[in-house]
């Protein structure tokens, strides 16, 4: 096992260019530490396959480098490469049986029978296959293919890196949440370097004990799930992650406070002036409150509010910005206005949708 570097690496599937649009992947430096659950997350087209497919050797970054510790393996294949990767889609051998599937990768490279059963029993297992192991892979419902497909990556011992490309989109609901947590004990239990990719917040979020952030074919912010709720590097972090995400809203400066649309609040830090650039004030919906009318706070427009079960969600309006609130405690508001609190303490602010920090006033 290996610690995996990426320096300086950038790819553009036109070929060598000189137009920045061009590039798919925009140039990164990177480290994934031997045994970390990372989770690399963002929106379709961000480039997160794109980052995969070069760590795995099944692309060539046009810039660049990758090192497995020290040896530079940018240009050396797939199979060299002792990476395992799960796709999307189950791959798999259909007219062998799933112990035969799962067999496969250690039988390829001269394991005994004596290596090999143990583990494949051990793995069918974990993954609910065990009732299966003899029947033909062919004749099983398209999620056992895909637990086939996850046990053939998991396998292997002396793995550099085990990467998941989106493995649960073909699995049923129900038993993603039960896949999921399996990986995550499958990490603790053997120690792989993991990186699972997903759009989907939820799924980076359990799995990971380091979220990597990609947005526009960049990493926008690296960071424990709890990093990214508070203290989001880019506005696209708040919004992309929480639900509903981080409300954000265009202010303006001075010293320790910030004013929006005519109000005023002071930060308890204080900021440098923004100039001309686009300054923004990112507030979770945790971390606001509604009181009645008159009470403390911002006088703001109730527009709507959404009972979701676990808690409510209003929609309100400070003059012309509108703000999603949670509220946690059943606040009688009767009427359609209401008074806006905000925890200072929690607000961030973005100076062209990078986060800035205040000094103590
Ligand atoms: P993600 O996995 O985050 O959805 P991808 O890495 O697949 O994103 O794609 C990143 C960008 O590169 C997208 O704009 C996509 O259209 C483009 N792209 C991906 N694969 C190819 C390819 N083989 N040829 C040309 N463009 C590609
Ligand atoms: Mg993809």
């Amino acid at each position: 096992m290996a610690n995996i570097t990426l320096k300086e690496v950038a790819h553009s599937y036109r070929g060598e260019s000189q137009d920045d649009a061009d590039f798919a992947l925009k140039k990164l430096d990177l480290t994934w530490r031997d045994g970390g659950a990372y989770a690399l997350l963002g929106p379709s087209g961000c480039g997160k396959t794109t980052l995969l497919n070069i760590i795995s050797g099944l692309l060539i970054p046009t810039r660049g480098q990758v090192l497995f510790d020290d040896q530079d393996v940018t240009r050396l294949p797939t199979e060299k490469r002792n990476i395992a990767q799960i796709f999307q889609f189950p791959v798999i051998y259909d007219t062998m049986t799933v112990f035969e599937n799962l067999a496969f990768p250690l039988k390829n490279r001269g394991r005994t029978r004596a290596e090999i059963e143990p583990r494949v029993i051990e793995l069918a297992k974990m993954l609910g296959l065990e009732n299966d192991l003899y029947s033909r892979a062919s004749n099983l419902t398209a999620d056992a293919k895909q637990k086939i497909s996850l046990g053939r990556g998991l396998i292997r011992k002396s793995v550099n890196a085990i990467l998941f490309d989106e493995p649960l989109t073909v699995i049923d609901p129900h038993l993603k949440w039960q896949l999921r947590s399996q990986l995550k004990a499958l990490h603790k239990k053997f120690g792989f370097t993991m990186i699972y990719v997903t759009h989907d917040q939820t799924e980076a979020l359990t799995f990971a004990d380091e979220v990597i952030v990609m947005y526009g074919g960049a990493i926008v912010q690296i960071g424990t799930p709890e990093d990214l709720f508070e203290r989001p590097a880019h506005t696209f972090v708040g919004y992309f992650i929480g639900s509903p995400g981080m409300n954000v809203l265009p202010c303006t400066l001075a010293g320790s406070k910030a004013r929006i649309d005519g109000f005023e609040i002071e930060l308890g830090r204080t900021y440098r002036e923004s100039g001309s650039r686009k300054t923004e004030i990112g507030i979770r919906p945790e971390y606001l409150g509604l009181n009645p009318p008159g009470g403390e706070g911002l006088p703001v427009k109730i527009l709507k509010i959404d009972d979701i079960g676990r808690h409510k969600i209003a929609r309100v309006a400070l003059n012309g910005c509108q703000l999603n609130v949670i509220m946690t405690e059943s606040a009688e508001l009767t009427g359609d206005m209401g008074s806006l609190v905000i925890d200072p303490a929690h607000a961030n602010i973005y100076i062209d949708e990078h986060l800035v920090e205040g000094s103590a006033p």
